[in-house]
């Protein structure tokens, strides 16, 4: 099956980064429940998933499928976090 892959992410990074393809802000709902709703693009015409606050731990559905919650492809990578540990004098 080689179907378009489809880019879910969360809502917070849809309102800093606008559309996870072109970045863009505008969009319409396609479809949407309690957890995730599809939106269209109306700068690249693409469609992306966008998953509620406090969703972003589990799996979002479009049309049947599974597709896991990415960060915005525009955000930069979180930096591996280490535990702060007090250096030894
Ligand atoms: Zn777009």
């Amino acid at each position: 099956m080689n179907q378009p892959k489809i880019i879910a992410i969360s809502q917070e990074d849809r309102r800093l980064h606008g559309c996870p393809y072109c970045s863009d802000a505008g969009y319409q709902v396609l479809s949407g429940n309690s957890i995730d709703s599809a939106l269209f693009c109306q700068g690249c015409e693409q469609t992306y998933v966008v998953v509620k606050d406090g969703a972003e731990d589990s799996v979002a559905y479009f049309r049947g499928r599974k597709i896991k919650i990415q960060p915005h492809p525009n955000k930069p990578k979180p930096r591996k976090k280490r535990a702060t540990k007090p250096r030894k004098v």
